[in-house]
């Protein structure tokens, strides 16, 4: 999907407002705190706009009409333009402004859909998005508007930077979209891509939909904690429990805790064969349909057509990049099986017992328990929410050169909304606005992501349009005795997202199609993977967590190293696991052809098999994957992105102040986050490393000790 309509997974928190003020952190600051920040602006030559929102089905309906009649009208405009008249400003540039606007109500109505209150207003966000999302589609396909912009090309404009950086892809979007290929090609492009997106949304509904319950006895049960089982709706009978495999956290709770090996196989198959009626023959469609669009594109692949855009430019790379990880997990992998395999020796008393796909969450969670006696729910009282927030918001201000204020937000889709302004800490420069919605309520999205409300792009008045964001997230809600305590999972997602957040805020991009996180889907997440390294930090955690009891006491050295090694005890699986994804994913969209399709379901198996444990052979794991239309050809990312973060990570790592290094900081706000994709990533990678990438910190990282 080209337009931003990045809900970036994870998320984040909230701040240290105004240090060395009077105000409590997290007091909002004077009623006009906001209009003068907007006044402030206006000296920047820069605008803060604070977004309206629909708050009825009717306003929903009304705004997506009028900006497809906008859209439309401003498109007409380009498409009646005269060989003679074209410029850079009224081709180019106009189709930049008409994709911005529909991105920004696509993307404040997807932040609706996820938090409105009201049922029937997300419903009509959700059919409105799709609308604007088809029209969207549509415009690829105006004959009228790609010969204004082919004769514009056709003047070959002396163009450098970032005018060039839009002029190239906006030509290779229409290539991309069968525009120079004969009528009858064309046509039939747009038909496969028609018919292929109604497809995947076939696909992810089945998934959405998919369900299966099992009935377990106490007995079958052995090892799963009592909590879990007592709860509503498990517990179905005097000895019968039920558990779906539709559920993540039931599949979890069985496949980690569960004693029996029965028990887990049968959880396991049970999910491995979730949606494959519907899905199996339908991916078989979608495989082929993709096939048939590279094809018809001049493509070897669809992996070819889709990594073309991303930072690995070919399918031959990504493979390369995942095969060689693979090979070098081996001894490690290798080594983990094994520790497994005699603790399962000793478990069953059988010297020829060996670790199945059902196993290893079952053996992980043990010798996490045993060998590591790490209960992460412990560590809860280090990180009250408030604490975790102030402490991220120093850290971020700090390195980044930022000054975090909370305002009071003139509108409140939830009464607890918070709303900050971002300015420079040098020049009081404003870079933006975030909204803090933290707690969950009924109806709202279910996990952690920044969402963009409005991207920065410099608008047609030469004015610069400053962003706003915001975070939307689910983090305990406070008890009467004791506030909202987070995991460390938890608190690394927070300095996830909101590395996001900041990716976002910080542009300074023209154009909207570079601005912010409009960056090459295989690097989008590598700034936010870095700053998870934060998360396991003692000196980091030690400048913020403290037990809600007693600030006095900070977290022991022994826990956090027990939490590190335990991750690192099972990073050979973890990454194995990810690289079959990532290699199904590249070997179905390269190998399956319309003579080849039923094919589908044995590749994907074969792979998953080669690559991590083996599958049950009468199984169909990649029937309920969703990723695997939704990303088409790019789950490799995230490995590739994760090893440039710890690429990355080393910049900060080899400061003087660590992960509190203002210049490298500054060096992260300046090359990357600023820039965007205004420029090619690698270039901006290279020069925030100081250095070139290097894979070397990411193998060091997850265990690989030699050298590939
Ligand atoms: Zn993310």
């Amino acid at each position: 999907m080209s337009l931003k309509f990045t809900a970036v997974w994870l998320l984040l928190a909230l701040l240290a407002a105004g240090c060395g003020t009077a105000k409590k952190a997290g007091e909002p600051a004077s009623p006009d705190a906001l209009a003068k920040f907007q006044e402030l602006a206006a000296k920047y030559n820069s605008v803060v706009t604070i977004p309206t929102f629909e708050t009825t089905p009717e306003e929903v309906q009304a705004t997506v009409n009028k900006t497809i009649a906008d859209g439309n009208a401003a498109l007409d405009t380009i498409g009646k333009l005269k060989p003679a008249e074209v410029t850079f400003e009224n081709t180019l540039r106009k189709l930049d402004d008409i994709a911005y606007a529909s991105s920004t109500v696509s993307e404040r109505l997807g932040l609706i859909e996820q938090t409105s209150t009201n049922a029937a207003v997300r419903d009509a966000a959700t059919e409105a998005i799709k609308k604007l999302s088809d029209w969207s589609v549509g415009t690829d396909y105006r004959d009228d508007v790609y010969a204004a912009v082919k004769a514009y090309a056709a003047t070959q404009p002396a163009l450098k930077g970032e005018d060039k950086k839009l002029f190239d892809e906006t030509l290779r979007d229409y290539r991309r979209a069968g525009l120079n290929l004969p009528k009858d090609q064309r046509d039939k492009v747009e038909q496969l891509r028609k018919e292929e997106s109604a497809m995947e949304t076939d696909f992810q509904n089945n998934v959405t939909k998919a369900e299966k319950t099992l009935k377990f006895t106490k007995a079958e049960l052995e090892g799963v904690p009592d909590d879990f089982l007592n709860q509503q709706g498990i517990k179905t009978g005097d000895d019968e429990y039920s558990v779906k495999a539709n559920i993540t956290f039931h599949y979890i709770m069985i496949e980690d805790n569960a004693k029996r090996e029965e028990t887990r196989k049968r959880m396991l198959e049970a999910q491995y064969n979730l949606a494959r009626a519907e899905n199996i023959p339908l991916l078989q469609k979608i495989l082929v349909h993709r096939d048939d669009i590279a094809h018809l594109l001049g493509y070897a692949s669809y992996a070819d057509y889709a990594t073309e855009v991303r930072m690995v430019k070919n399918a031959a790379t990504a493979i390369n990049f995942l095969e060689n990880l693979k090979k070098g997990l081996q001894p490690k992998f290798d080594a983990e099986m094994e520790e497994f395999r005699q603790m399962k020796v000793a478990d069953t008393g059988d010297p020829n017992a060996k670790i199945n796909i059902w196993d290893w969450r079952y053996y992980a969670n043990q010798l996490k328990k045993t060998k590591y006696n790490v209960d992460a729910e412990q560590l809860r009282v280090y990180f009250p929410y408030q604490r975790v927030l102030n402490g991220m918001f120093a850290i971020y201000q700090r390195i980044f050169g930022l000054k975090f204020e909370r305002v009071e937000a003139p509108y409140k889709w939830i009464g607890d909304l918070q709303l900050y302004t971002v300015s420079d800490a040098k020049t009081g420069e404003p870079m933006g606005l975030f909204y803090l919605d933290m707690f969950p309520r009924e109806g709202k999205y279910n996990h952690f992501a920044q969402f963009g409300i409005i991207e920065g792009k410099l608008l047609p008045d030469g004015r610069y349009q400053r962003p706003v964001c915001s975070l939307v997230c689910n983090f305990p809600p406070p008890q009467p005795d004791k506030p909202s305590l987070l995991s460390h999972d938890e608190v690394e997602t927070v300095f996830h997202e909101f590395g996001h957040a900041m990716h976002t805020i910080l542009t300074r991009a023209k154009y909207s199609r570079f601005s912010g996180t409009s960056v090459p889907q295989d690097f989008v997440e590598a700034p936010s993977q870095m700053l998870e390294n934060w998360a396991w930090d003692k000196t980091v955690l030690d400048s913020f967590a403290a037990d809600y009891r007693d600030p006095n006491k900070k977290i022991p050295k022994d826990i956090l190293d027990q939490l590190k090694a335990s991750r690192l005890a099972t990073m050979g699986m973890y990454y194995r696991r990810q690289l079959s994804f990532g290699l199904m994913d590249l070997a179905l969209h390269t190998q399956i052809h319309e003579t080849n399709a039923d094919e589908t379901l044995p590749l994907s198996n074969k792979v998953l098999s080669d690559v991590s444990l083996p599958v049950p052979s009468d199984s169909a794991f990649v029937a309920y994957f969703g990723h695997i239309t939704e990303y088409g050809a790019g789950y490799y990312g995230y490995a590739w992105a994760d090893a440039i973060a710890a690429d990355m990570a080393t910049v900060f790592e080899n400061s003087p102040d660590g992960y509190f290094d203002k210049t490298a900081g500054m060096r992260m706000r300046n090359e990357i986050y600023a820039v965007g994709d205004s420029r090619d990533i690698n270039v901006s990678i290279e020069k925030f490393l100081g250095r070139p990438r290097s894979l070397e910190p990411f193998l060091k990282k997850i265990g690989v000790t030699q050298p590939q």
